[in-house]
């Protein structure tokens, strides 16, 4: 998963890591450093954090996206970091979790 790198300046990628980080939080799924920096993140923006903050989130992002793949497609059909949190619940990411229940209505 070199992906999560390649995007790490793009503006994109850092709303859904916000995204993501911020859904995590509201969920007390964070702790220690990273729960810590993402406060600062959340209250300050990404352009406060220092290189090696936003390294260490990337990191999380990274771990948490692997630690969670979809069932069906192995996340080849996952978009943005918030889907991950969708698959830690339905071990599906939301696009098969879609065409399942369509599966199941024809
Ligand atoms: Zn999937």
């Amino acid at each position: 998963m070199g992906q999560v790198k390649q995007w790490m300046f793009d503006k994109e990628h850092e709303d859904d890591l916000k995204d993501f980080l911020s859904q995590l939080m509201d969920r007390s799924e964070l702790e220690g450093a990273i729960e810590g920096i993402t406060k600062f993140l959340l209250d300050k923006g990404f352009n406060s954090l220092s290189d090696k903050q936003k390294y260490v989130l990337e990191n999380f992002a990274e771990n948490y996206a692997s630690d969670h793949e979809c069932e069906r497609c192995g996340n080849g059909n996952v978009a943005e970091l918030t889907d991950h949190i969708y698959i830690s619940e339905n071990s599906l990411c939301p696009m098969c979790e879609y065409d399942r229940e369509k599966f199941m209505r024809d």
